[in-house]
C-alpha cells in the first residue's frame, strides 16, 4: 500500500464517514483507515435475539436538525418521529412514583445551580446540595448524560450541549449503527482492520503508515476517540502534543448497555421504561420492550457502567437482573434471560462512551477542532462546539474538518506550495 490521495481519514466512526462523505463531494481521493473488521465505531448494530439493536448510539438526538435523519430518508431507513419510551413509566412496579418524582425535581435544581458553579469552580460536583436526598439520582442521572461522576465533569461543558439541544429524540428501528455503517460513500477506498500507527508530515503533505504499508495524501483528517489521541497507540509529530493534551481534558466517560431476551409468557408493556433504585447511584434504566421486540435494554452510566468494565458482564448481568426483581418481583428471574453486554470502556480502539470536560477545561474542544499547519485536521464528536458526545455531532465535525482540508489543499496548490496535480485531479486518483 504505497498511493497517493487527496485526504486520508483515521477513523471510520460517524465522523469518518461524515468527512469521506463531504470529500466525495467535492470529488476529492478519499482513504479510510479503519483499526476494526467494521465501519461505525460507538454506531453499532447487532442482530441479537433476531432484533437489531444499537450497542452504542441509538437515538437521533436533536432530531428537528440531525443530519442523519435526512441521510436516513434519502437512503430509504425509516425514523420513528414517536415519543421515546423513557416518556412512559412501566405500570405496575414497585418503584414510589412521588419519590422519583421528587428525586427528579432535585435533579433540575442540580441542573439549575450549574449555572452558578460554572461561572466559578467550574466542578459540577460543586452543585450538588451537601449532604443532599438524592444525590445518588443526581450522580446517576449525570453518569448517563456524562458517563462520569459529578466531581469530573465541567459544569459549563454540560450546560453547552443542554442549551443547544432541541429536545427532539428520534429512532432508527433498524439501527443508528447500520444507518451509519451503511452511509460510506462508493468512491470513498476503504482499508478495514487496518490502523494507522504514525503520522508524519512530509514536504507535500502526509505519510500514514499501516502494517500493511505506507500511503501518502495531501492531508489527513484524524477521528479517533480521545481516549485513542490522548494514547499512545498512533505515533504524532512531537508539534501535535498540545491536541494530545486537549484530547486528554476531554476523556471518555463509562456507558454500557446491557440487554436481555423477555421469554413468550411473560408480561412487559411495549415501548415503556423503568429505572432502577433511586438512592443508588450505579441504578440503571430500563427500555423495555422496544418496537415490541421481547427485549429489555438496561443503560449504565457513571458508577453503573463501571461494574462492566471492573467485574465484567456476569456481575453487570446479577446487578441488573437484582434490580429488575426488586421492581417486578422475584419471579422475574425466570422470565428474561442475558443477551449481551458492551464493553465500550475495555476497547483499545474506543476506550469508553463519549468525551466530557473536565472542571475548567471546556475550551479544550475549539482547541482540539484547530487544524495543524493545514495538514492535519480533527474531527470526532469531541471537538463539536455543542452536540459532543453524540453521533450527528460526529458526522458534523467530520464535515467541517473535510471542508477545511479542501480549502487548505486549494490553497496550497494556489501558493504552489503543494506542487503536482489539482487536489481533484484524475492523476492522484490510485486505489489503496
Ligand atoms: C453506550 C453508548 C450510547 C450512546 N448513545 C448515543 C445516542 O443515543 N445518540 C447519539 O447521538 N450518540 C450516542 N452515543 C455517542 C455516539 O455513539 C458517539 O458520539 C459517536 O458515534 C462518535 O463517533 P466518532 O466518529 O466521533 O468516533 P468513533 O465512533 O469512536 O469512531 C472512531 C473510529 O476510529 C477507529 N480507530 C481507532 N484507532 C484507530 C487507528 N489507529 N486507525 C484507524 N482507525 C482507528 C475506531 O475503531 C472507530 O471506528 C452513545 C455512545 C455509547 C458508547
Amino acid at each position: 500500500m504505497d498511493s497517493t490521495f487527496d485526504v486520508i481519514i483515521v477513523g471510520g466512526g460517524a465522523a469518518g464517514i461524515g468527512a469521506a462523505r463531504r470529500l466525495a463531494a467535492h470529488g476529492s481521493s478519499t482513504l479510510l483507515l479503519e483499526a476494526s473488521s467494521r465501519l461505525g465505531g460507538r454506531a453499532h448494530t447487532q442482530d441479537l435475539g433476531g432484533y437489531p439493536l444499537d450497542l452504542g448510539c441509538e437515538w437521533l438526538h436533536s432530531g428537528d436538525r440531525n443530519a442523519w435523519v435526512g441521510i436516513a430518508e434519502a437512503s430509504g431507513f425509516p425514523v420513528n418521529r414517536g415519543e421515546p419510551p423513557w416518556s412512559k413509566a412501566h405500570p405496575g412496579s414497585t418503584q414510589d412514583e412521588d419519590a422519583q418524582e421528587v428525586a427528579q425535581g432535585a435533579f433540575g435544581d442540580w441542573e439549575e445551580r450549574l449555572r452558578t458553579v460554572a461561572a466559578n469552580s467550574d466542578r459540577a460536583s460543586d452543585a450538588l446540595e451537601p449532604g443532599g436526598t438524592w444525590n445518588a439520582y443526581v450522580r446517576a442521572i449525570a453518569g448517563f448524560m456524562s458517563g462520569v461522576a459529578p466531581e469530573q465533569i465541567s459544569a459549563a461543558d454540560y450546560l453547552t450541549y443542554d442549551d443547544a439541544s432541541t429536545g427532539w429524540n428520534w429512532h432508527l428501528p433498524l439501527g443508528y449503527g447500520t444507518l451509519v455503517a451503511a452511509s460510506l460513500p462508493s468512491s470513498t477506498a476503504l482499508r478495514l482492520a487496518t490502523p494507522a500507527e504514525r503520522i508524519d508530515l512530509t514536504a507535500d503533505g502526509v505519510a500514514v503508515t499501516t502494517r500493511a504499508g505506507t500511503v501518502r495524501a495531501g492531508a489527513a483528517i484524524l477521528t479517533v476517540s480521545t481516549a485513542v489521541l490522548a494514547g499512545d497507540a498512533i505515533r504524532l509529530p512531537s508539534h501535535v502534543d498540545p491536541w494530545r493534551e486537549a484530547a486528554a481534558a476531554l476523556p471518555l466517560g463509562r456507558n454500557e448497555k446491557i440487554f436481555l431476551e423477555i421469554g413468550r409468557d411473560a408480561a412487559f408493556e411495549p415501548d415503556s421504561h423503568a429505572y432502577g433504585n433511586l438512592r443508588d447511584p450505579r441504578a440503571a434504566a430500563y427500555s423495555i420492550r422496544p418496537n415490541g421486540w421481547p427485549v429489555i435494554e438496561a443503560f449504565l452510566g457513571g458508577e453503573g457502567a463501571r461494574i462492566l468494565e471492573e467485574e465484567g458482564p456476569a456481575a453487570g448481568f446479577a446487578f441488573v437482573l437484582a434490580e429488575l426483581a426488586a421492581l417486578f418481583g422475584t419471579d422475574v428471574a425466570s422470565a428474561i434471560r442475558p443477551l449481551a453486554a458492551t464493553g465500550w470502556s475495555r476497547m483499545a480502539s474506543i476506550g469508553g462512551a463519549y468525551s466530557c470536560a473536565l472542571p475548567g477545561r471546556s475550551q479544550a474542544r475549539a482547541r482540539l477542532a484547530q487544524p495543524y499547519e493545514d495538514r492535519l485536521f480533527f474531527a470526532g464528536e469531541a471537538t463539536h462546539p455543542f452536540d459532543f458526545t453524540t453521533a450527528h455531532g460526529a458526522h458534523d465535525s467530520g464535515q467541517r474538518a473535510a471542508d477545511e482540508a479542501v480549502s487548505a489543499l486549494r490553497d496550497s496548490r494556489r501558493r504552489g506550495l503543494a506542487g503536482g496535480p489539482p487536489a481533484s485531479s484524475p492523476v492522484r486518483r490510485r486505489s489503496a
